[in-house]
Parts: structure tokens; sequence; C-alpha cells
């Protein structure tokens, strides 16, 4: 396994068309930062893991084919029979105005705990990915984050954190001090700007890479949407250009894509530039398709949009 990665996917129904309350189709499809950058990685050639649970209904069992039809190794996904798997909405009422409603209280993944994390399929591993939406589900899972960061080091694995944080499942408060205690045990961190700023209250990107390293992490990723990302190391820090894409369909999921490519270029050995390269151009392709994962390219794909991109967004 070269990664592992911890989180909860949800079942996500759009409604075809209007408000929530008034529509009847609704298109099916799964949502999840964490599954997204498993697939991400699998579809750029790597061995990737996800740890997580889901119900013992028919919602879960779907979304499990097809997570682990993209390639991704869930045997370490918990099937509970206690709790459903959860499920969220998205109501698009204009470009502008998209409404999130979750039904996700309770659900199986959010009763994970420590005791589910098994330290031999760890210690197998070169990386851990983790994000800030886990430890946010509940006390159970915000230790069980914490667990799999020392099993992760115990066992030298390399720890990188999205701090992907989501103001409606906690408080501003508790949200600060779980993310940026996570950010201070971690070996990377990949936050955007205005986490950055909310972590920090400050969003010059030399200014946040800077606290980010006092923080404790050795290499900062800051992502700055079509700009780019900058890194920042003790040693050197550079802006890595973002690509120009001709039309941007569905911003959504570009981070998680930018994590998958950015540790698929580390794996292979690429220099920090080269990897947040990749990053770029993996959150890049992933504006242009509709859907979190749809877009998400494989490793020729990647390889040909770096040094021509224009001809893959025509
Ligand atoms: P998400 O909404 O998925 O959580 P994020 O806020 O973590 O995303 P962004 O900065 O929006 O991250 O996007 C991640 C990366 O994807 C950027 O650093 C950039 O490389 C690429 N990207 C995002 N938007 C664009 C765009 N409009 N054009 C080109 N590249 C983009």
């Amino acid at each position: 396994m070269d990664v592992v990665t911890i989180g909860e996917t949800m079942v996500l129904f759009t409604p075809e068309t209007g408000q929530l309350r008034y529509a009847s189709q609704f298109s099916k499809t799964y949502g999840g930062a964490e599954s997204n950058f498993a697939i991400g990685l699998a579809r750029l050639g790597h061995q990737v893991g996800w740890i997580s649970a889901i119900g013992d209904d028919e919602l879960g069992k779907g979304m499990l084919s097809f997570i682990r039809g993209e390639g991704v190794d869930v045997s370490q996904v918990k099937v509970d029979e206690t709790a459903p798997t959860g499920v969220f909405f998205k109501e698009v009422r204009n470009s502008s105005d998209i409404r999130i409603q979750y039904y996700r209280k309770g659900s199986a993944a959010s009763q994970m705990t420590k005791a589910d994390l098994n330290e031999d399929y760890l210690a197998q591993a070169k990386y851990l990915h983790i994000s800030g939406i886990t430890p946010a589900l509940s006390e159970n899972c915000s230790e069980l984050i914490f667990e799999a960061i020392a099993l992760a080091k115990k066992n030298g694995l390399t720890v990188i954190f999205d701090p992907n944080l989501r103001r409606k499942l906690w408080s501003e408060e508790k949200a600060r001090e779980v993310l940026l205690k996570i950010a201070s045990q971690v070996d990377i961190v990949l936050p955007g700007v205005a986490e950055g700023e909310f972590l920090f209250g400050e969003s010059d990107p030399e200014t946040l890479g800077k606290l980010f390293l006092e923080h404790g992490a050795s290499t900062v990723i800051l992502k700055v949407g079509a700009e780019g990302a900058y890194y920042f190391t003790n040693e050197e820090s550079a802006l890595v250009p973002g690509f120009k894409v001709e039309q941007v369909l569905d911003p959504v999921g570009a981070g998680d894509g930018f994590a998958a490519g950015f540790i698929s270029g580390r794996l292979e050995g690429l220099s920090l530039y080269e990897s947040v390269q990749r990053g770029n151009a993996v959150g890049a392709i992933v504006t242009t398709v509709k859907g979190d994962v749809e877009g998400l390219p494989e490793k020729r794909e990647i390889d040909r949009f770096i040094t021509k991109p224009a001809d893959d967004v025509s």
C-alpha cells in the first residue's frame, strides 16, 4: 500500500431542477473528500486504502461497490449494523447559492472509534492522509484521528493533512483548536488561503507559510485556486503557477484532486516543485468536468496535460 486515508463518504442526492422542497427527481452520486482523494491516487496508478464505515444498507453497499470499482482497497471499511450510511442533498438555487443539507448525524462513519484502526494495515503504507472533516464528526472520530497520527508516526509513515474546514459540522472555536492541534503534529499540511486565515487570522501567503512551518509541519502547500499553489519548507519556497482552463464547470473536488496529484508526484520521486505542479494539473482538470471524481485523470492524461495543457481542456 502506498497511501492510507480515513474518512466518511456519503450518498449525495441532487435534485435535477429547482428547490429541494418541490423536487421529485434526483441524481445519486457519492461525496467524500478522502475517497475522492483515494480514487484520484488509484487513477494515477498507486495502491491506496480507505478506512471508513457504512451502514448495513443498500445505499452503503452501492457506495462500497463504486469505490472498490475505482481500484481503492476497501478491506478496512466496516459494515455497521446499528447505524445508517450518511446521506446529503445538494440544492443548486443558482451558481452562487448552493445549499447543502446533511443527514449524517449518528451515521455509521461517525461511530468509528480508534479500536477500528488496524496498526498492521497502517504500518505497511508510506503515507497517511487525513482531513479536518473526520475529527468534526464526533468525539470518537476525533480520538481516532489522533490515534491514527500516533500510529503512523510510530511506524515511520509521512502524515499529510488537508484541513478541509466544514463550518457546519462544529463551532469555530472547536474547529480552530482541533485543526491547529492536528497541524502541529503532521509532516505536510495542505490548506487553502481561507483555511489559513481561519486558523491564523492572516491571508498573506508568505506569512501563512511561515506560520504553518513554525507551528510544526515540515512542508506546507498553500492552495491559491486558479493561481496554483505555494510550497514552503525551512529551506525553500516558491509559487507554482496553476494551469489555465477554458471553462470551469465544477470546482468541487479540485482540492482533493490536487492532494492526489501532489502525493503521486512524491511517490514517484518528483521534486516538490514538480509534485505541486502535478497537483495543480489534477486540480485544474477536475474543474473542467462535472462531478467530484469524474474528472480525475489517469497517468497518461496528466503527463500530456502538463506538457500541452490546452489540448486537454478544449
Ligand atoms: P475544494 O473546493 O475541492 O476543497 P480547495 O479550496 O481545497 O478546493 P482550490 O484552491 O480551490 O482548493 O483548488 C485546488 C487546486 O486546484 C488549486 O491549487 C489549483 O491548482 C487547481 N484549481 C482550482 N481552481 C482552478 C481553476 N479555476 N483553474 C485552474 N486550476 C484550478
